[in-house]
């Protein structure tokens, strides 16, 4: 008896479980066929981060090392340096500013911590999700991959309840 309604109740399950497969046949397919089509990204996406400047084409970051404090995976790398040009001229908005900014992709998970620490606006999470490389060694990024007047929007993701001013961050100032 106890074989017989194992059997029936096995049977039933698998039925159920067909048919729900069947069920999502005749429906709309979301296969995105990445990198033909884009990929739509949530406005909330983290992907690479972005270095911030100001309108003066000055960077936002003076080196305060508080993302790094806050990163749990310990990827994130800084050198301070001072410039003491006059405001206008310095590649800062501060005399101190990061002579070397470095991000390890191969430790970093995402959690954005570093950009809730950042007192300045300096650091954003970017929607770039393309960093597959060969080498680990290549999953370091510098501060001229980070920074936002460097990097390029890729063709192959749009921001979901975006309209193209989303862009506009990665064009060149
Ligand atoms: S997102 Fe998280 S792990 Fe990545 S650099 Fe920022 S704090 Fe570190
Ligand atoms: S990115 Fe922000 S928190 Fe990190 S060193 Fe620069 S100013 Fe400080």
């Amino acid at each position: 008896m106890g074989i017989i309604s194992d059997v029936i109740e096995n049977t039933r399950a698998i039925i159920k479980g067909m048919m729900t497969t069947a069920s999502y046949i005749p429906k709309e397919k979301w296969t995105v066929q990445y990198p033909d089509d884009p990929v739509t990204l949530q406005p909330r996406f983290r992907g690479q981060h972005l270095l911030h400047v100001d309108e003066l084409g000055r960077e936002k970051c003076v080196a305060c090392y508080l993302c790094a404090a806050a990163c749990p995976s310990d990827c994130i790398y800084i050198v301070a340096a001072d410039d003491p040009r006059p405001p206008k001229e310095r590649t800062g908005v501060d005399e101190r500013f990061a002579q070397v900014y470095n991000i390890d992709y191969g430790r970093c998970i995402f959690c954005g911590f570093c950009v809730e620490a950042c007192p300045k606006d300096a650091i954003t999470h970017g929607y770039n999700f393309e960093l597959s490389v060969y080498s680990r060694a290549d999953l370091l990024k510098t501060k001229d991959d980070l920074l936002i007047t460097k990097q390029k929007q890729s063709p192959n993701y749009r921001v979901a309840f975006a309209d193209e001013e989303v862009d506009s961050e990665y064009k060149v100032l």
